[in-house]
């Protein structure tokens, strides 16, 4: 989890407050080649676990949001994985 300043909490990006947020696996691009494999792309990403929202690092001393995509970088690099081969010729 990014790692906060003094004065900074995650909030919900529906409103809901303080939450903690939970990681999930973000899936960002997913092709079905002809063949019927499948290429999915996914990588880490944050979300409020109250209600699937966006997550949002609100400062008290600021009183500024930051979408965490844009406080942080990824948790971890992004993963490019082709689950099963397909047959080329
Ligand atoms: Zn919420």
């Amino acid at each position: 989890m990014p790692q906060l300043k003094d004065g900074e909490e995650f909030i919900c990006d529906s409103g809901c407050g303080t939450i903690q947020p939970e990681q999930y696996d973000f899936e960002y691009s997913r092709e079905v080649l002809p063949d019927g494999s499948v290429i999915s792309k996914t990588e880490k990403a944050w979300r409020a676990p109250c209600c699937k929202a966006g997550v949002l690092v609100y400062s008290n001393r600021e009183e500024t949001s930051t979408r965490l995509d844009d406080y942080a970088a990824p948790a971890t690099s992004i993963r490019d994985e082709r689950l099963s081969a397909g047959a080329r010729s």
